[in-house]
């Protein structure tokens, strides 16, 4: 078996050509890298007759590439006859006495968009220095991992590893694939335990599961016994899996596709005898990639990588979740045109907007720079008074409680300064796991979270909200039209009660070491709050723990909102979950890229919402707080002090800051400006006043 050579290319910025200088004059011929064409027609009417005018001033003759066709480039007929749209990847080729000047100059002519100015063209990576500056140079994916990162571009591209389809011996190929599944495990299970977090590496776990998986074990073996070597019939057998993974209308199974080639290929090495390679990028070096497997992510030398791109991937895929966690900046599903820049571009990261910026200016990079050093200092000063109390100007607390996933949050969040944990997000304890985690397994999960908090701290342990856009592997759930709108958080309930009061006993083991809160997600009405309480009391009773324990509901769903009164007689505690209410409140899919612009927490609905939860806890002597997105975006905290929220329940690296946020208020004017909030048209107007609130 043999490998094809590596397509990592050099560091530093090739040229864009490949050229045959030392020939004489007459026989010189040259050939471009592919660029991407920026114009939004493609290279149709001005664009095109733009390059074959240029071309024709040359006297070599000139062919233009698409795909499998090329054609010439002093035809208007025949470029336009090749069908370019925006985005296509197109190469020249040139033979003659000027070739390699004429394809330096009109590779260089394409790529800046054929001197028709576009709003909206992009510079692709080629462009040399006789390329005009594009108007705007960026390339937009879904945020990851939040941060900003100034570094060069560095393509990661797998090789392709070749096997032999058929073999003689299908007793010696079924040998040799259980070999490497062996040797796999052996590899994953040491992996794992080079990982210090155990939460991730759990994930390295979960593919020690996949190891065994029998669907996937019975299409490579029946493949090995239709005459397939093992290779192949392995590579076969997880390439469809996959595929047929990453198919399904869902980000989390779509982001396991990742996870099964993974494994995938570190087994097909083994039957191939092919040693896995080391990512060996450059210094401030921005890693591009098709996709990065988890075992690739996690050993990231974060010494040289400052961030990184893949086309494929979600903000809830593994290697995003990585991401945050190893603090890298990235962006998932990128323009797939970011796989063409050449290595050695210059390029800004945004992680937090989900934007790569091409060929900064100095002025561009400066500003960056200066904004790095300002945020570090201002995280400085506020990591200072971190463990401090948040207190208004004029006296009033705002508890200041962290959302956490897993132990290692827990821990982080306390250093952090938080007061406690406002949402601790069950189900992500779990989203890994195909089996279901005993109780017994639960209760120390939870005791751990709880005994990294300490008893002065409050733990709201949020009971499992799956459904949605979160399913459980190890919990299939029928299909549904409507899955925000299907079994969903409490509603759970209805078809796996069990599963529910295992998770609540497990949790109550936890009391003793927190102050420990019970929150139920998607509540939509009384019945259920009257029943999920009533499953608690049951299990406070049998297990005779917990008795002091708080059970409070999430308010998430419009219905709770209206009629908040009536809830805060049945709930000790709210807290509002402001990225559903927002979903629910606008019937806008929170995950929908289109309406991410317009799903905005601040729209006067929503705050009306919120309003009235407060107002109706209030009433009833309840505490209310805010643990969706909304409670960490720095803006939004005034309005909610001034809507009456008593504590807010922020990401972890954000608590030291929305602290200092808090104190620079007075509640009595945030309470002017949220009723003035409150009777504005648009969340676009709301946005201005905050503002200038905060100016
Ligand atoms: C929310 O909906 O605002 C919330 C905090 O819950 P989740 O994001 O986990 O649905
Ligand atoms: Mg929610």
């Amino acid at each position: 078996m043999t490998q094809t050579p590596r397509h990592f290319e050099e560091h530093g910025i090739p040229s864009p050509l490949s050229g045959d200088p030392a020939g004489s004059k007459a026989s010189e011929s040259a050939t471009s890298e592919p660029v991407v064409v920026p114009n939004t027609v493609g290279l149709h009417a001005r664009p095109a007759a733009a390059l074959v005018n240029a071309a024709k001033a040359y006297a070599s003759e000139i062919r233009l590439r698409r795909g499998t066709r090329d054609v010439n480039a002093k035809s208007l007929v025949s470029i336009m006859s090749l069908g370019v749209r925006q985005g296509d990847a197109v190469q020249l080729s040139a033979c003659g006495p000027d070739a390699i000047e004429a394809v330096h100059a009109l590779i260089a002519l394409i790529a800046s968009g054929c001197g028709v100015s576009e709003e909206e063209a992009v510079l692709p990576p080629s462009a040399t220095s006789a390329i005009k500056p594009p108007q705007i140079q960026r390339m937009m994916g879904t945020p990851a991992a939040p941060g900003l990162a100034v570094g060069t571009i560095f393509q990661v591209r797998q090789h392709e590893i070749i096997v032999e389809k058929q073999a003689d011996d299908p007793s010696r190929e079924r040998q040799r694939l259980d070999l490497a599944l062996q040797n796999a495990v052996t590899q994953v299970a040491s992996l794992a335990e080079s990982i210090a977090d155990p939460d991730k590496a759990a994930i390295f776990s979960a593919h020690e599961e996949l190891l065994s998986d029998p669907e996937l074990l019975d299409l490579a073996i029946s493949g090995i016994s239709h005459g397939q070597s093992a290779a192949y019939a392995w590579q076969s057998a997880f390439q469809a899996y996959a595929v047929q993974l990453a198919s399904l209308d869902n980000e989390v199974l779509a982001g396991r596709a990742n996870d099964i080639r993974d494994i995938g290929r570190r087994v097909l090495r083994l039957i191939a005898g092919v040693q896995e390679e080391a990512l060996t990028p450059p210094d401030n070096a921005i890693l591009i990639a098709e996709d990065l497997t988890p075992s690739e992510t996690a050993h990231l030398d974060r010494n040289k990588v400052l961030g990184f791109c893949t086309k494929g991937g979600g903000a809830s895929s593994h290697v995003a979740i990585l991401a945050r966690s190893l603090g890298l900046p990235a962006i998932c599903g990128i323009d797939e045109r970011a796989l063409q820049l050449a290595n050695g571009t210059t390029v800004i990261l945004d992680g937090h907007a989900g934007v790569l910026h091409l060929h900064p200016s100095t002025e561009a990079i400066q500003a960056i720079r200066t904004q790095q050093t300002r945020a570090a200092q201002q995280f400085a000063i506020n990591l200072t008074h971190a463990s401090e109390q948040a207190i208004t100007q004029d006296g009033h607390r705002i508890e200041i409680v962290a959302n956490i996933g897993n132990l290692q949050e827990a821990r982080e969040a306390v250093a952090q300064g938080a007061e406690g944990v406002g949402l601790l997000r069950s189900e992500f304890l779990y989203l890994e796991r195909t089996t279901a985690p005993s109780e017994e397994e639960q209760a120390t999960t939870y005791s751990n979270i709880a005994q990294a908090l300490g008893p002065q701290r409050i733990l709201v342990l949020r009971t499992l909200d799956i459904g949605g856009d979160k399913p459980l592997p190890y919990l299939p759930l029928p299909p549904e039209d409507n899955p925000y709108l299907g079994i969903r958080g409490i509603r759970l309930n209805q078809v796996e009660p069990e599963i529910l009061r295992a998770q609540v006993r497990a949790a109550l083991r936890a009391a003793p070491y927190a102050r420990l809160h019970i929150m139920f997600p998607m509540i939509a009405t009384l019945e259920e709050v009257r029943e999920a309480r009533a499953m608690v009391q049951n299990e406070i009773t049998a297990t005779r723990c917990g008795s002091d324990v708080k059970i409070g509901i999430m308010v998430e769903v419009p219905s709770v909102a209206v009629m908040a009164e009536k809830f805060a007689q049945e709930a000790d505690f709210f807290s509002i979950g402001t990225n559903d209410l927002t979903q629910y409140t606008l019937a806008m899919d929170r995950g929908h890229p289109r309406l991410a612009q317009i799903a905005d927490a601040l729209h006067p609905s929503v705050l009306n919402f919120i309003a009235m939860t407060s107002d109706g806890a209030h009433k009833h002597g309840k505490w209310v707080g805010v643990c969706g997105g909304m409670a960490s975006d720095m803006i939004a905290v005034p309005l909610l002090i001034g809507l009456g929220i008593d504590e807010l329940s922020v990401s972890v690296p954000s608590i030291p800051a929305i602290k200092a946020q808090v104190r620079k208020f007075s509640k009595k004017a945030c309470i002017e400006m949220a009723q003035k909030a409150l009777r504005l048209d648009t969340a676009k107007e709301v946005r201005a006043l905050l503002e200038e609130f905060t100016r």
